[in-house]
């Protein structure tokens, strides 16, 4: 098992129903522990950059404004293979697909406003934790 650190930013819907608390709460319970978390709007400028390998897909313009539209919850999660495990926890990117007991599953409304990110990769993880957290 490796020791790793990855993003989870709970989006702007996930701050809107009041599920800050309850995602959190599931991460902990998975075994991961926090080590960093930062409440912030983002700015347009922000997002683009933060989805920049989503640019020019149908969905970009639109994501972007959703990712702007209030506060977002940023933290660091480490633990044990921290990357898949807060992928799995977090669910397909669409909910109807996202298996039951996932956080998408449970909580979120579609396949844009899922609720949470979380890093796909070790490498990104790396690239997204500095983009929130610089001093971390
Ligand atoms: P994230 O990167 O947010 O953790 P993900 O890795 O599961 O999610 P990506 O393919 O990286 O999914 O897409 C980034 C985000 O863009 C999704 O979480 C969702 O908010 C939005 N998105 C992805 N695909 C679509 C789509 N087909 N229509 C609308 N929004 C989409
Ligand atoms: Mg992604």
């Amino acid at each position: 098992m490796s020791q790793e650190r990855t993003l989870s930013i709970i989006k702007p819907d996930g701050v809107q129903k009041n599920v800050i608390g309850e995602c959190l709460r599931r991460f902990e319970q998975a075994g991961l522990k926090i080590a960093g978390v930062r409440m912030l709007q983002l700015s347009k400028n922000q997002a683009e950059e933060f989805y920049a390998v989503h640019r020019g897909r149908p969905f970009y313009e639109s994501l972007v404004t959703y990712m702007t539209s209030g506060p977002v919850v940023a933290s660091v999660l480490v633990g044990d293979n921290a990357v898949l495990k807060n992928r799995e926890i977090m669910g397909a990117t669409d909910p109807k697909k996202a298996a039951p007991g996932t956080i998408r599953r449970d909580l979120a409304d579609s396949i844009e406003a899922n609720v949470v990110h979380g890093s796909d990769s070790v490498e990104n993880a790396k690239i997204e934790i500095r983009f929130f957290f610089p001093e971390l």
